[in-house]
């Protein structure tokens, strides 16, 4: 753990005992949350290494993820040019916000990609179980023909969604479409990750995107 200015310098008589302290992401700079801190959450902090607030609603000091498990582990600590607030670049276990998305500031972000992650793995429960009553199962012994057949037609409905400029209905058949592409790759035994690995490829080989 890095301390960079005094943190034993802090002001918090200034702040009637509570400082801001704002979390950035240790390697992206994304801004995580903003919370409070006075004295003893501060050094809870710097001495376990897991950001540590003080919580005005319970009045008490909360380590962030002391339940969910979506701690803060710390990188720096740094305080501002009057030492009157707290920046502090950590590494997060999880989502930082309670609402599920990496940053509290970012609620419409691309926290919601482990959703497909998710998606992938029922579609891989079903397919092993062989449910009887599940759509996937009985897309999937229909074979690979019959849901490349699903991908073309969702894939059409986006289209005219999308040129008809029907936003909702872009969203719905956008779902459907990446449904069926999954059972596809299911279908073939390929995978959401494989999909990703060609795409970072292509990024790592700034080759241009596939037309
Ligand atoms: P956690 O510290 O992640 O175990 O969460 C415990 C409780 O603290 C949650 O039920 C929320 O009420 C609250 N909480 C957790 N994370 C945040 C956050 N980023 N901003 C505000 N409140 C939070
Ligand atoms: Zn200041
Ligand atoms: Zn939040
Ligand atoms: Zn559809």
């Amino acid at each position: 753990m890095r301390i960079t200015s005094n943190t034993t310098e802090i002001d918090f008589a200034k702040a009637n005992g509570l400082v801001p302290a704002i979390v950035q992401h240790a390697r992206s700079g994304e801004v995580l949350m903003q919370g409070y801190m006075n004295q003893d959450a501060l050094t809870t902090t710097l001495t376990e290494g897991r950001v540590t607030f003080f919580s005005r609603s319970k009045q008490r000091l909360w380590q962030k993820g002391e339940s969910s498990g979506n701690t803060l582990s710390v990188e720096s600590v740094h305080t501002d040019c009057d030492r009157d607030s707290i920046l502090i670049l950590a590494l997060p276990a999880g989502p930082t916000c309670h609402l599920g998305s990496s940053s509290c500031f970012s609620a419409d972000d691309l926290s919601h990609l482990p959703e497909l992650e998710r998606l992938q793995q029922r579609i891989q429960a079903r397919a092993s179980s062989q449910e009887s009553g599940s759509y996937t199962a009985k897309l999937l012994a229909r074979g690979s023909k019959r849901c490349a057949q699903k991908v073309g037609e969702e894939g059409v409905e986006v289209a005219l969604a999308a040129a008809t400029e029907n936003d909702p209905e872009l969203l719905n058949e956008s779902a459907d479409l990446l449904y069926h592409l999954l059972v596809t790759l299911e279908s073939r035994g390929q995978s959401l990750n494989q999909v990703l690995q060609v795409l970072a490829e292509r990024r790592t080989a700034a080759s241009p995107a596939a037309e």
